[in-house]
């Protein structure tokens, strides 16, 4: 079925699958493409603007994802999940003469919301949307870590430093999607790999420096065979200085544009879209996702089961629809960080609830519609008069309008996979952030004056206030982060964070799919015919420079 996006007006397709899945949790085919549907629902998640606000109960200063001036209080973790405060006392009466999602946005903004998402962490103070981490700092989307500093995605890693989607890793430095690595260095897509430095798509491979599509490789530079002395050499010239790196990053570049990649990056898939996937099976527009049965249209999610436009699910999302953040729940919709729930729709901040309609800040209750609590049957019948009315609105079954974000555009992963400026942002309903985090123009010390080499900084530098090149922001470099430097011999950033992440980010694919076919051409490969006539989905744009294979060609090519 064609229809046409009530968002950004192009047409998009709703598959047979799709409709019967909305037949199944009873909602009306979505008025939106895919992508303005992602869009909305990562408006309404803000992994690392972070600020510095006091708790609104106990006083205590802390760190937050809200700041300072917001519409509801913010309780700091202690106190949020003790016993000062009771979610119930401020439920409202449905009042069928108004709008529900007006009502709902009142409820909303009386409540407490929780300064940080973290879970179980140690002296990890600066860190959202994380779990069981330890000593860490400025890691986000990040579980099981200890001593890691200014990395999103990273899982069960030990004293990396600005990493995205890293795996299982050790003093990795400026790494994109690689798993089991130890020592690496600015580097993408590397499996199994020791002391690899500015290369992609390696496995098993140690001591490399340029390289792409290596297997098996020792001491090569530039794909090419080297001694032991030859590589030590090359490796102490480039990171001798910030510009030999900032030279090598550009070869980078140049060698990752013209490599072999594979259309998608996906292992054990069957009949699934998307990039960055593993053991997928039936579905579309996956993107980060991992162990997923016949799921859509979804992105940054670990083992959902049928479900639908929805992300940051974890740990068997089931039958859930238009929902952001989730742990285990099952039967959700339209929902924002539902954790353990189940029957809950148009709900927030909600943990062990069962049956719940609008209700913000609950913790394991049963049966309530704006956070007042009913009979199963007064629930029941509640309930389907806001359904009704939602739908006379045209709205029911859509997710959240962006107005009943608790964040600027600016401030979430919205802005990151849909940029957009404040002007454009309004235009589109999204609310904006004018607060801003950090200082700008009280640098101690110039771009100019910063030391080539790490040999030449002392302990003074964690003084200074440094500035970053691109965005002019102040920064600071933390005692931790200097030993860092110095252990691995690399020379001090000239860029903030933030502008490092939008680098790392930049290297990933984006979360869109083309219709390509394989550019193969090579006379060995069982296609014979003059090119490989295999089509797909792919992350690649037209645009891009990379050969894009097939499964086959590129296991035969690069295995
Ligand atoms: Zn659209
Ligand atoms: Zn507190
Ligand atoms: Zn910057
Ligand atoms: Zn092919
Ligand atoms: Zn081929």
């Amino acid at each position: 079925m064609q229809k046409t996006c009530k968002n950004c007006k192009k047409d998009f397709d709703i598959r047979k699958e799709d409709l019967i899945f909305y037949e199944q949790i009873k909602v009306p085919p979505p008025l939106m493409c895919p992508d303005c549907r992602m869009q909305r629902r990562i408006a309404f998640r803000n992994e690392r603007t972070l600020y510095k606000r006091a708790c609104d109960l106990c006083k205590k200063d802390g760190i937050s994802i809200y700041p300072s001036k917001t519409p509801f209080p913010v309780y700091c973790h202690k106190c949020w999940w003790g016993d000062g405060w009771d979610p119930t006392i401020y439920k409202m009466d449905w009042n069928k003469s108004r709008p529900f999602l007006e009502q709902f946005l009142e409820l909303k903004n009386k409540i407490p919301r929780i300064a940080l998402l973290v879970i179980d962490s140690i002296n990890s103070d600066y860190t959202n949307n994380a779990a069981e981490n330890k000593n860490s700092y400025l890691i986000f989307a990040a579980e099981n870590n200890e001593d890691c500093m200014y990395s999103r995605l990273i899982h069960h890693c030990k004293t990396v430093l600005d990493c995205v989607s890293v795996y299982e890793s050790e003093l990795c430095y400026d790494c994109v999607d690689c798993k089991k690595c130890f020592k690496c260095l600015f580097s993408e897509r590397l499996q199994d790999c020791i002391d690899v430095l500015f290369s992609f798509d390696m496995r098993n491979c140690q001591n490399c420096i340029l390289c792409a599509n290596g297997r098996n490789l020792s001491y090569c530079i530039e794909n090419i065979q080297y001694t032991k002395e030859e590589f030590e050499k090359k490796k102490a010239e480039i990171l001798n200085s910030y510009e030999s790196i900032e030279k090598a990053k550009e070869k980078y570049k140049k060698l990752r544009a013209n490599a072999v990649v594979k259309y998608a990056s996906s292992v054990k898939c069957n009949n699934a879209t998307g990039d960055y996937m593993y053991n997928c099976h039936d579905g579309v527009n996956l993107f980060d996702v991992r162990n997923s049965k016949n799921c859509s249209y979804v992105s940054d999610g670990e083992d959902p089961i049928d479900c639908q436009d929805v992300n940051n699910m974890y740990f068997n999302a089931e039958r859930c629809y238009n929902v952001m953040g989730s742990l285990q729940s099952t039967n959700c919709i339209c929902s924002v960080y539902v954790l353990y729930c189940n029957e809950t729709s148009y709900s927030d901040s909600c943990y062990n609830c069962v049956n719940c309609f609008g209700c913000v800040g609950l913790n394991k209750k049963n049966y309530c519609i704006l956070n007042k609590e009913y009979g199963k049957e007064k629930y029941q019948k509640i309930k389907e008069e806001v359904v009704e009315q939602l739908k006379n609105e045209g709205i029911y079954g859509e997710f959240l309008p962006p107005a009943l974000s608790p964040f600027g555009y600016n401030e979430t992963l919205a802005k990151e996979y849909f940029p957009m400026d404040e002007k454009g942002a309004g235009e589109k309903g999204f609310n904006w952030q004018n607060e801003t985090s950090g200082t700008y123009g009280k640098e101690t010390i110039k771009e100019e004056a910063m030391p080539e080499s790490i040999v030449d900084v002392t302990e003074d530098i964690l003084k200074e206030v440094l500035v970053c090149k691109d965005c002019k922001k102040n920064f600071r470099i933390t005692k931790s982060e200097l030993d860092f430097y110095k252990r691995m011999n690399l020379p001090l950033p000239h860029k903030d964070f933030e502008c490092r992440h939008q680098d790392r980010m930049s290297r990933r694919n984006p979360r869109r799919l083309w219709h390509r076919s394989c550019m193969c051409e090579l006379k060995n490969h069982p296609h014979d015919a003059q090119k490989c006539d295999v089509e797909f989905e792919t992350s690649y744009s037209p645009d891009r420079t990379e050969t894009i294979y097939c499964e086959t060609c590129y296991q035969q090519e690069v295995s």
